[in-house]
């Protein structure tokens, strides 16, 4: 019988260490799991901070590791070039494209702007039918918590759904919340669409 394809876990996290150390440990973490679990790490090709932490981490536990990153930023994030494979793209829109395409589910660790972008945007896009992949949080040391409170806001204003708001899985735990988010990508059964991305 032909063996599945590893799963692949895409990885949206700071291009800065942030002020915690346990932010870049919780990053090791999760890239040490996704290698240790023979998984393929999906994320934005650089070597800055919490980024370059969790793909450093995933390859030294033997995972294949695919980042993507628009030529422009190649300076900026420092493009990995010790990646399993490292595409070079024109656009953001492409590199998020790409990386939504190549992945069986999203997780969001401790990041900025650029982080928050990426997990709403995966996020709406799941809400829109154009992907069934699971959309994750890593809650580490309670950063997100005022953004998940002002989300169950949203929900009490009547500008969210609860369906919605629970289509994002929540953990302070890289273990617990990659368990969770690998059982939820076995269930997926839709077909992608990010034709009207
Ligand atoms: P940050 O969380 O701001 O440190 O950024 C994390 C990653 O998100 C970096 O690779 C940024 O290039 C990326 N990023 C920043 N802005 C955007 C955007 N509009 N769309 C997608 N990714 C972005």
């Amino acid at each position: 019988m032909p063996s599945s394809p590893p799963l692949s876990v895409c990885v949206f996290c700071g291009s800065r260490v942030g002020a915690s150390p346990a932010f870049e440990a919780a990053a090791r973490a999760t890239g040490t799991l996704i290698g240790r679990n023979g998984w393929q790490l999906v994320y934005g090709g650089g070597r800055a901070g919490l980024m370059g932490a969790v793909a450093d981490a995933a390859l030294a536990a033997g995972g294949r590791v695919v980042g993507v990153i628009p030529q422009t930023l190649m300076d900026r994030e420092h493009g990995h070039t010790g990646l399993s494979e490292l595409h070079v793209v024109q656009t953001m829109h492409e590199r998020k494209r790409l990386m939504a395409e190549r992945s069986d589910a999203f997780v969001a660790l401790p990041g900025g702007i650029g982080t928050l972008e990426e997990l709403f945007e995966v996020w709406t896009w799941r809400q829109l039918g154009y992907h069934d992949k699971p959309v994750g949080l890593l809650n580490v040391e309670g950063y997100y918590d005022r953004l998940l409170a002002f989300v169950d806001d949203m929900v009490g204003a009547g500008f969210v759904m609860p369906p919605q708001r629970e289509l994002l899985q929540m953990d302070a735990s890289p273990p617990a919340l990659l368990q969770r988010l690998g059982r939820l990508a076995q269930t997926a059964t839709a077909p992608d669409d990010y034709s009207r991305t």
